[in-house]
């Protein structure tokens, strides 16, 4: 079989950053999802691959040792001998994007299964405040609970019957010239069963959607992404045992500063003669203020880093820093008095008025000498 590089896989260039590594690996990833694929081997593989080349390029370290050394190098390095096992390994990613859990629980056959996965998945949006410093917030959702009147199955009674179109195989076989193909039945969904009749309680979905809230703790350093289990919140199956709920953090943007991991960053505007001088100014940060001392001659987008100044890690591994990026203004008008003390300072430095002359006098000369 042919082998694809991991970046064509993904269909992005090698230069691609991480933003477009994941967006890309969203549109794969669905367009060849199995939910949307129902066997059909081909989509199977390559949705295995593109999970196999997100793990990979959407790890920095990895991605750096796949560039260099292919994926010999991984095997090696990372102590995971090929350990890509599709389906199981897919992250919250999945869940954000089909918002639930698809099957978390192994697979069951499909006419003692629930009607519908255990686990729930719930997005939660807050503020960059509530990330950083942590917060109690309350989640309302709503879980599904499996029908008692029906037994989860839809039908009245629980009466059910065998499906007329698949005489209860839950597969239905096509022939094709000489080859014969099976599909899920698709009017019974593989069960084999039909209702005789539709539980009038649930009105034939097999459970009741049910309103809850919770009061969860949000820990300081949440990112957009990152989730949070709450045991015993999900839906409840036939056998009355629970799932859990996952919360899917979205955090929205400040206006002044911008995270990257545990790291913030804060646009500094300073005045050119500032710059100039080395002034030290007061800027904002997470706590309240900081002094900031410029050098003499302080560039355009130089930084000063404030180590610990920055976001406290979830998972208590110490904190990110703030970084101040500088970005130097200037007037964009002059009058005549600031114009003529400008004039003097440039003079105090001896600056001339065609001062390239003197600097670029050897320039000039061999300029002069290629058209003499
Ligand atoms: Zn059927
Ligand atoms: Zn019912």
């Amino acid at each position: 079989m042919e082998e694809l590089d991991y970046y064509q896989i993904l269909e992005v260039s090698r230069s691609a950053d991480k933003d477009t590594i994941k967006k890309a690996y969203r549109k794969m990833a669905k367009k060849y999802h199995p939910d949307t694929n129902p066997d059909d081997q081909d989509a199977e593989h390559k949705f295995k691959l593109c999970n196999e080349a997100y793990q990979v390029l959407s790890d920095d370290q990895q991605r750096a040792l796949y560039d260099r050394y292919g994926k010999a190098g991984l095997q090696g390095a990372s102590g995971r001998s090929g350990g890509f096992s599709g389906f199981d390994d897919l992250g919250s990613i999945f869940e954000e994007m089909f918002g639930g859990m698809s099957g978390g629980r192994g697979r069951r056959s499909a006419r003692d299964a629930d009607k519908f996965p255990l686990d729930l998945g719930v997005e939660l949006g807050i503020s960059f405040h509530e990330a950083v410093f942590g917060c109690d917030k309350e989640v309302t959702f709503k879980y599904k609970s499996s029908c008692k009147s029906c037994r989860g199955t839809g039908a009245k009674d629980a009466k059910q019957s065998t499906c007329s179109q698949c005489g209860g195989k839950g597969q239905v076989y096509m022939r094709q010239g000489f080859m014969t193909f099976s599909q899920t039945c698709p009017a019974c969904h593989g069960e084999g069963v039909m209702p005789s009749e539709k539980c009038p309680d649930c009105k034939g979905r097999g459970y009741e959607e049910i309103s809850e809230s919770v009061t969860i703790k949000v820990p300081a350093g949440i990112d957009s992404e990152n989730r949070l289990r709450v045991s015993g919140r999900g839906n409840i199956g036939k056998s009355g045992s629970r799932g859990d709920l996952y919360v899917t953090f979205q955090v929205q943007s400040d206006k002044h500063f911008i995270r990257n991991g545990n790291d913030v960053y804060l646009e500094v505007p300073v005045f050119f003669t500032q710059a100039v001088s080395g002034d030290t100014i007061t800027i904002p940060s997470l706590t309240g203020e900081l002094d900031l001392k410029l050098e003499i001659g302080t560039k355009d987008k130089q930084q000063f880093r404030f180590r610990g100044e920055g976001i406290s890690d979830v998972h208590g591994h110490g904190k990110g820093d703030l970084i101040a990026q500088i970005s130097i203004t200037y007037p964009a008008k002059l009058n005549d008095e600031q114009r003529q003390m400008l004039y003097k300072l440039q003079e105090s430095f001896g600056i001339e008025s065609k001062p390239h002359e003197s600097v670029f006098e050897a320039a000039f000369d061999k300029v002069k000498s290629w058209f003499a």
